[in-house]
Protein backbone atom coordinates (compact mmCIF):
# COMPACT_ATOMS: atom_id res chain seq x y z
CA UNK A 1 0.00 0.00 0.00
CA UNK A 2 1.32 3.18 -1.01
CA UNK A 3 0.95 6.18 1.76
CA UNK A 4 0.42 9.80 0.74
CA UNK A 5 4.08 10.66 1.96
CA UNK A 6 5.65 8.10 -0.44
CA UNK A 7 3.78 9.55 -3.36
CA UNK A 8 4.72 13.12 -2.66
CA UNK A 9 7.79 11.82 -2.15
CA UNK A 10 7.63 10.23 -5.91
CA UNK A 11 6.69 12.75 -7.54
CA UNK A 12 9.48 13.69 -9.75
CA UNK A 13 11.38 11.17 -9.45
CA UNK A 14 12.63 9.22 -12.74
CA UNK A 15 10.92 5.77 -13.40
CA UNK A 16 13.67 3.70 -13.34
CA UNK A 17 14.73 5.04 -9.74
CA UNK A 18 11.12 3.54 -8.80
CA UNK A 19 12.62 0.16 -9.14
CA UNK A 20 15.56 0.80 -7.24
CA UNK A 21 17.09 -2.34 -5.06
CA UNK A 22 17.58 0.21 -2.20
CA UNK A 23 13.89 0.46 -1.86
CA UNK A 24 11.73 3.77 -0.82
CA UNK A 25 14.02 4.51 1.73
CA UNK A 26 16.65 5.80 -0.50
CA UNK A 27 14.40 7.12 -3.24
CA UNK A 28 13.34 9.60 0.03
CA UNK A 29 17.03 10.06 0.85
CA UNK A 30 17.51 11.00 -2.50
CA UNK A 31 15.14 13.53 -2.23
CA UNK A 32 15.59 14.73 0.78
CA UNK A 33 18.92 15.68 -0.16
CA UNK A 34 19.06 17.61 -3.20
CA UNK A 35 22.91 17.39 -3.62
CA UNK A 36 22.61 14.08 -3.80
CA UNK A 37 22.38 13.22 -7.69
CA UNK A 38 21.44 9.23 -9.21
CA UNK A 39 25.69 8.62 -8.72
CA UNK A 40 24.61 8.45 -5.12
CA UNK A 41 22.52 5.04 -5.44
CA UNK A 42 25.19 3.78 -7.97
CA UNK A 43 27.93 3.89 -5.44
CA UNK A 44 29.24 0.93 -2.97
CA UNK A 45 31.91 -1.15 -0.89
CA UNK A 46 32.02 -4.75 -1.53
CA UNK A 47 33.77 -6.57 2.06
CA UNK A 48 35.32 -9.35 1.01
CA UNK A 49 34.80 -11.93 3.64
CA UNK A 50 38.45 -13.03 5.91
CA UNK A 51 39.99 -15.86 4.07
CA UNK A 52 38.18 -15.45 0.61
CA UNK A 53 41.21 -16.00 -1.73
CA UNK A 54 42.26 -13.66 -4.58
CA UNK A 55 40.24 -15.42 -6.98
CA UNK A 56 37.10 -14.61 -5.14
CA UNK A 57 38.65 -10.94 -5.51
CA UNK A 58 39.32 -10.87 -8.97
CA UNK A 59 35.85 -12.21 -9.52
CA UNK A 60 34.22 -9.69 -8.08
CA UNK A 61 36.10 -6.96 -9.67
CA UNK A 62 35.37 -8.54 -13.12
CA UNK A 63 31.58 -8.66 -12.15
CA UNK A 64 31.94 -4.70 -10.88
CA UNK A 65 33.49 -4.01 -13.98
CA UNK A 66 31.44 -6.32 -16.47
CA UNK A 67 28.71 -3.98 -15.25
CA UNK A 68 30.42 -0.68 -16.74
CA UNK A 69 32.02 0.57 -12.97
CA UNK A 70 35.18 0.64 -11.96
CA UNK A 71 36.45 -0.93 -9.48
CA UNK A 72 38.91 0.06 -6.76
CA UNK A 73 40.56 -2.51 -4.57
CA UNK A 74 41.05 -1.07 -0.93
CA UNK A 75 43.38 -3.82 1.01
CA UNK A 76 42.40 -3.13 4.71
CA UNK A 77 44.00 -4.32 8.19
CA UNK A 78 41.05 -6.09 9.14
CA UNK A 79 39.82 -6.97 5.80
CA UNK A 80 40.06 -6.12 1.75
CA UNK A 81 37.10 -4.37 0.32
CA UNK A 82 36.60 -3.59 -3.40
CA UNK A 83 35.10 -0.02 -3.83
CA UNK A 84 32.66 0.57 -6.57
CA UNK A 85 32.82 4.38 -8.58
CA UNK A 86 30.80 5.11 -11.85
CA UNK A 87 27.47 5.94 -12.50
CA UNK A 88 26.03 3.60 -15.58
CA UNK A 89 22.76 2.31 -13.59
CA UNK A 90 21.55 1.36 -10.00
CA UNK A 91 23.00 -1.36 -8.26
CA UNK A 92 21.76 -4.14 -6.66
CA UNK A 93 23.96 -5.27 -3.73
CA UNK A 94 22.50 -8.81 -4.20
CA UNK A 95 24.46 -8.86 -7.36
CA UNK A 96 27.41 -9.21 -5.14
CA UNK A 97 26.76 -10.44 -2.32
CA UNK A 98 25.92 -13.75 -3.80
CA UNK A 99 29.37 -14.49 -5.45
CA UNK A 100 31.82 -16.55 -3.31
CA UNK A 101 33.85 -14.61 -0.85
CA UNK A 102 32.13 -11.73 -0.44
CA UNK A 103 30.60 -10.28 3.05
CA UNK A 104 28.74 -7.48 2.31
CA UNK A 105 27.60 -5.05 0.07
CA UNK A 106 26.81 -1.67 1.46
CA UNK A 107 25.86 1.52 0.07
CA UNK A 108 28.48 4.75 0.25
CA UNK A 109 25.91 7.62 1.89
CA UNK A 110 28.69 10.55 1.47
CA UNK A 111 28.66 12.40 -1.76
CA UNK A 112 32.85 11.44 -1.36
CA UNK A 113 32.83 7.82 -1.88
CA UNK A 114 36.82 6.93 -1.75
CA UNK A 115 37.84 9.31 0.21
CA UNK A 116 34.79 8.35 2.60
CA UNK A 117 35.38 6.26 6.00
CA UNK A 118 32.25 4.48 5.10
CA UNK A 119 34.37 2.84 2.41
CA UNK A 120 37.83 2.71 3.74
CA UNK A 121 37.55 2.55 7.89
CA UNK A 122 41.28 2.22 8.16
CA UNK A 123 43.46 5.33 8.24
CA UNK A 124 45.13 5.64 5.15
CA UNK A 125 49.12 5.51 5.77
CA UNK A 126 51.78 7.00 3.24
CA UNK A 127 55.04 6.09 3.19
CA UNK A 128 57.39 8.72 2.21
CA UNK A 129 61.50 7.24 2.60
CA UNK A 130 61.22 5.66 5.98
CA UNK A 131 59.12 7.70 7.21
CA UNK A 132 54.55 6.93 7.34
CA UNK A 133 52.58 9.67 7.14
CA UNK A 134 48.95 8.84 8.79
CA UNK A 135 50.36 5.51 11.24
CA UNK A 136 49.71 7.52 14.47
CA UNK A 137 52.84 9.85 14.38
CA UNK A 138 53.33 13.43 13.66
CA UNK A 139 55.22 14.19 10.20
CA UNK A 140 57.44 17.71 9.87
CA UNK A 141 57.79 19.43 6.80
CA UNK A 142 60.34 22.64 6.98
CA UNK A 143 61.34 24.86 4.51
CA UNK A 144 61.56 27.96 2.85
CA UNK A 145 58.19 29.33 0.90
CA UNK A 146 59.99 29.58 -2.41
CA UNK A 147 63.36 27.97 -3.65
CA UNK A 148 65.30 31.64 -4.47
CA UNK A 149 69.28 30.24 -4.67
CA UNK A 150 71.41 27.51 -3.70
CA UNK A 151 72.82 28.76 -0.64
CA UNK A 152 69.76 29.94 0.46
CA UNK A 153 67.95 26.72 0.12
CA UNK A 154 71.26 24.64 1.06
CA UNK A 155 71.22 26.26 4.32
CA UNK A 156 67.22 25.74 5.59
CA UNK A 157 67.40 21.89 4.65
CA UNK A 158 70.82 21.23 5.95
CA UNK A 159 68.75 23.29 9.41
CA UNK A 160 65.50 21.49 8.80
CA UNK A 161 67.39 17.78 8.64
CA UNK A 162 69.53 19.30 12.22
CA UNK A 163 66.16 19.93 13.94
CA UNK A 164 64.80 16.52 13.00
CA UNK A 165 62.29 17.55 10.26
CA UNK A 166 60.92 14.35 8.00
CA UNK A 167 60.68 16.39 4.40
CA UNK A 168 61.83 19.63 3.14
CA UNK A 169 59.53 22.34 1.47
CA UNK A 170 59.77 24.67 -0.83
CA UNK A 171 58.27 25.84 -4.16
CA UNK A 172 59.93 26.51 -7.69
CA UNK A 173 56.53 27.14 -9.62
CA UNK A 174 55.13 29.48 -7.44
CA UNK A 175 50.74 30.91 -7.31
CA UNK A 176 51.33 34.70 -6.26
CA UNK A 177 47.99 36.60 -5.94
CA UNK A 178 50.50 39.27 -7.95
CA UNK A 179 50.98 38.91 -11.56
CA UNK A 180 54.28 41.23 -10.76
CA UNK A 181 55.18 39.30 -7.46
CA UNK A 182 58.51 36.70 -8.03
CA UNK A 183 56.75 33.63 -9.58
CA UNK A 184 59.57 30.94 -8.35
CA UNK A 185 62.09 29.59 -10.02
CA UNK A 186 60.91 26.85 -11.99
CA UNK A 187 63.14 23.99 -13.58
CA UNK A 188 66.19 25.52 -11.66
CA UNK A 189 64.55 25.87 -8.52
CA UNK A 190 63.56 21.92 -9.04
CA UNK A 191 67.09 20.75 -9.60
CA UNK A 192 67.95 23.08 -6.13
CA UNK A 193 65.70 21.24 -4.05
CA UNK A 194 66.93 17.95 -5.67
CA UNK A 195 70.81 18.85 -4.70
CA UNK A 196 69.16 19.51 -1.21
CA UNK A 197 67.62 16.33 -0.80
CA UNK A 198 71.02 14.66 -2.02
CA UNK A 199 72.92 16.56 0.30
CA UNK A 200 70.25 15.99 3.50
CA UNK A 201 68.08 12.69 2.86
CA UNK A 202 64.98 14.85 3.12
CA UNK A 203 62.35 14.06 0.69
CA UNK A 204 61.48 16.67 -1.56
CA UNK A 205 57.44 18.84 -0.96
CA UNK A 206 57.20 20.86 -3.78
CA UNK A 207 54.03 22.83 -5.83
CA UNK A 208 52.54 21.81 -9.24
CA UNK A 209 50.55 25.08 -10.44
CA UNK A 210 49.39 23.86 -13.54
CA UNK A 211 48.81 20.49 -15.67
CA UNK A 212 51.57 21.93 -17.87
CA UNK A 213 54.42 21.69 -15.50
CA UNK A 214 53.05 18.75 -13.58
CA UNK A 215 55.01 16.09 -14.88
CA UNK A 216 58.29 18.19 -14.38
CA UNK A 217 57.38 18.95 -10.67
CA UNK A 218 56.32 14.85 -10.36
CA UNK A 219 59.75 13.87 -11.39
CA UNK A 220 61.84 15.82 -8.83
CA UNK A 221 58.81 16.09 -6.04
CA UNK A 222 58.45 13.11 -3.71
CA UNK A 223 55.10 14.93 -2.54
CA UNK A 224 53.25 16.86 -5.09
CA UNK A 225 51.64 19.87 -3.32
CA UNK A 226 48.53 21.31 -4.97
CA UNK A 227 47.49 24.99 -3.60
CA UNK A 228 44.65 26.17 -2.04
CA UNK A 229 44.15 28.15 -5.09
CA UNK A 230 43.79 25.12 -7.17
CA UNK A 231 41.78 23.25 -5.14
CA UNK A 232 39.06 23.52 -7.34
CA UNK A 233 40.84 22.95 -11.04
CA UNK A 234 39.74 19.57 -11.41
CA UNK A 235 41.64 18.49 -14.90
CA UNK A 236 44.50 19.35 -12.93
CA UNK A 237 43.17 17.09 -10.07
CA UNK A 238 42.33 14.29 -12.83
CA UNK A 239 45.75 14.94 -13.90
CA UNK A 240 47.64 14.60 -10.21
CA UNK A 241 45.26 11.69 -9.60
CA UNK A 242 46.95 9.56 -13.01
CA UNK A 243 50.62 10.10 -11.31
CA UNK A 244 52.52 7.94 -9.26
CA UNK A 245 53.42 10.47 -6.13
CA UNK A 246 51.62 11.54 -2.74
CA UNK A 247 49.73 14.71 -3.13
CA UNK A 248 49.38 17.11 -0.40
CA UNK A 249 45.50 18.57 -1.43
CA UNK A 250 45.84 22.52 0.47
CA UNK A 251 42.07 22.65 1.18
CA UNK A 252 40.88 26.29 -0.59
CA UNK A 253 40.60 29.39 1.10
CA UNK A 254 36.52 29.11 0.36
CA UNK A 255 36.25 25.82 0.23
CA UNK A 256 33.94 23.35 3.30
CA UNK A 257 35.21 19.91 4.04
CA UNK A 258 33.18 18.66 2.16
CA UNK A 259 34.48 19.91 -1.06
CA UNK A 260 38.07 19.71 -0.27
CA UNK A 261 36.92 16.24 0.08
CA UNK A 262 35.39 16.18 -3.37
CA UNK A 263 38.41 17.26 -4.63
CA UNK A 264 40.94 14.46 -3.35
CA UNK A 265 38.08 11.84 -4.64
CA UNK A 266 39.01 13.44 -7.85
CA UNK A 267 42.71 12.27 -7.70
CA UNK A 268 41.22 9.11 -5.63
CA UNK A 269 39.21 8.49 -8.24
CA UNK A 270 41.51 8.66 -11.38
CA UNK A 271 44.10 5.59 -9.08
CA UNK A 272 45.76 7.41 -6.84
CA UNK A 273 45.49 6.81 -3.37
CA UNK A 274 47.83 8.68 -1.88
CA UNK A 275 45.93 11.99 -0.80
CA UNK A 276 47.15 14.40 2.20
CA UNK A 277 44.48 16.57 3.25
CA UNK A 278 46.07 20.04 4.64
CA UNK A 279 44.30 22.47 5.72
CA UNK A 280 45.87 26.09 5.69
CA UNK A 281 43.59 28.69 6.52
CA UNK A 282 40.10 29.97 5.88
CA UNK A 283 38.70 33.79 4.82
CA UNK A 284 36.60 34.69 7.35
CA UNK A 285 35.78 38.09 8.76
CA UNK A 286 39.10 38.24 11.61
CA UNK A 287 41.40 40.46 10.27
CA UNK A 288 43.81 40.07 12.79
CA UNK A 289 45.52 36.99 11.13
CA UNK A 290 46.38 36.50 6.75
CA UNK A 291 43.50 33.69 7.36
CA UNK A 292 41.53 32.06 10.44
CA UNK A 293 43.27 28.59 11.21
CA UNK A 294 40.10 25.95 10.96
CA UNK A 295 41.56 23.80 13.16
CA UNK A 296 38.25 22.03 14.13
CA UNK A 297 38.36 20.51 10.64
CA UNK A 298 40.82 17.92 11.72
CA UNK A 299 38.86 16.10 14.39
CA UNK A 300 35.91 16.47 11.36
CA UNK A 301 38.53 15.29 8.36
CA UNK A 302 39.09 12.17 10.62
CA UNK A 303 35.82 11.36 11.09
CA UNK A 304 34.69 11.69 7.40
CA UNK A 305 37.88 10.34 5.90
CA UNK A 306 40.67 7.88 6.35
CA UNK A 307 42.97 10.07 4.45
CA UNK A 308 46.12 11.68 6.78
CA UNK A 309 45.36 15.82 7.67
CA UNK A 310 48.10 18.54 7.91
CA UNK A 311 47.83 21.75 9.15
CA UNK A 312 49.95 24.97 7.83
CA UNK A 313 50.03 27.80 10.61
CA UNK A 314 52.44 29.45 8.60
CA UNK A 315 49.93 30.84 5.49
CA UNK A 316 46.82 30.58 7.92
CA UNK A 317 48.27 33.24 10.33
CA UNK A 318 50.79 35.21 7.89
CA UNK A 319 52.63 36.05 11.39
CA UNK A 320 55.93 34.52 12.46
CA UNK A 321 55.23 35.21 16.09
CA UNK A 322 51.75 33.57 15.58
CA UNK A 323 53.27 30.22 14.08
CA UNK A 324 54.35 28.16 16.82
CA UNK A 325 51.31 28.61 18.98
CA UNK A 326 49.13 27.14 15.99
CA UNK A 327 51.49 24.51 15.70
CA UNK A 328 51.42 23.21 18.75
CA UNK A 329 47.54 23.57 18.92
CA UNK A 330 47.33 21.46 15.45
CA UNK A 331 49.55 18.81 16.96
CA UNK A 332 47.40 18.73 20.39
CA UNK A 333 44.50 18.64 17.97
CA UNK A 334 45.41 15.22 16.13
CA UNK A 335 47.10 16.45 13.00
CA UNK A 336 49.17 13.95 11.17
CA UNK A 337 51.71 16.34 10.09
CA UNK A 338 52.21 20.22 9.98
CA UNK A 339 53.99 22.01 7.17
CA UNK A 340 55.73 25.24 8.36
CA UNK A 341 57.74 27.80 6.37
CA UNK A 342 61.63 29.21 7.28
CA UNK A 343 63.75 31.10 5.90
CA UNK A 344 67.22 32.08 6.62
CA UNK A 345 67.04 35.97 6.26
CA UNK A 346 63.39 36.92 6.38
CA UNK A 347 63.58 40.18 5.77
CA UNK A 348 64.99 39.51 2.63
CA UNK A 349 62.43 36.39 1.35
CA UNK A 350 60.97 37.15 -1.94
CA UNK A 351 57.94 35.56 -0.93
CA UNK A 352 56.22 35.01 2.35
CA UNK A 353 59.14 36.48 4.60
CA UNK A 354 56.31 38.02 7.19
CA UNK A 355 56.07 34.67 8.17
CA UNK A 356 59.14 32.80 7.74
CA UNK A 357 60.67 31.44 11.44
CA UNK A 358 64.49 31.16 11.64
CA UNK A 359 65.79 28.19 10.83
CA UNK A 360 67.35 28.29 14.66
CA UNK A 361 63.92 28.29 15.71
CA UNK A 362 63.12 24.69 14.35
CA UNK A 363 64.77 22.16 16.51
CA UNK A 364 63.17 23.89 20.03
CA UNK A 365 59.87 23.84 17.82
CA UNK A 366 59.97 20.79 16.09
CA UNK A 367 60.96 18.89 19.74
CA UNK A 368 57.50 21.07 21.31
CA UNK A 369 55.13 19.47 18.73
CA UNK A 370 56.95 15.70 19.17
CA UNK A 371 56.04 15.98 22.80
CA UNK A 372 52.78 17.00 22.05
CA UNK A 373 51.79 14.62 19.47
CA UNK A 374 53.00 11.51 21.31
CA UNK A 375 51.06 12.93 24.21
CA UNK A 376 47.92 13.44 22.33
CA UNK A 377 48.60 10.18 20.08
CA UNK A 378 45.88 7.46 19.04
CA UNK A 379 48.41 4.60 19.33
CA UNK A 380 51.37 3.75 21.69
CA UNK A 381 53.79 3.28 18.70
CA UNK A 382 53.58 7.27 17.79
CA UNK A 383 55.79 8.26 19.62
CA UNK A 384 58.48 8.93 17.26
C1 LIG B 1 52.53 27.42 -0.24
O1 LIG B 1 52.47 26.47 0.56
O2 LIG B 1 53.60 27.83 -0.68
C2 LIG B 1 51.29 28.07 -0.67
C3 LIG B 1 51.27 28.88 -1.73
O3 LIG B 1 50.25 27.77 0.09
P1 LIG B 1 48.67 27.97 -0.17
O4 LIG B 1 48.37 27.28 -1.47
O5 LIG B 1 48.06 27.33 1.02
O6 LIG B 1 48.43 29.45 -0.24
MN1 LIG C 1 54.32 30.69 1.22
Amino acid sequence: MVTHAQRVARKGVPAFLLNCPHGFDTLRALKSADRRSFGDLATMVIVMKKGSSREDLARVAHAVEALGFRAHVLAGVQRTAIGITGNPGPLDPDTFERLPGVAHAIPITQPFKLASREMKPDDTVIRIGSRGIGDGGLFVIGGPCAVESADQILETAHAMKRAGADALRGGAFKPRSSPYSFQGLGKPGLALLAKAREATGLPIVTEAVDEASLDLVAEYADVVQIGARNMDNYELLKRVGRIAKPVLLKRGMAATLEELLLAAEYVLAQGNPHVILCERGIRTFSRHNRYTLDLSVVPAARELSHLPIFVDPSHATGRRDRVPPMARAAAAAGADGVIIEFHPSPDEALSDGRQALLPQQAAELFAQLRIIAATVARKAEAMR
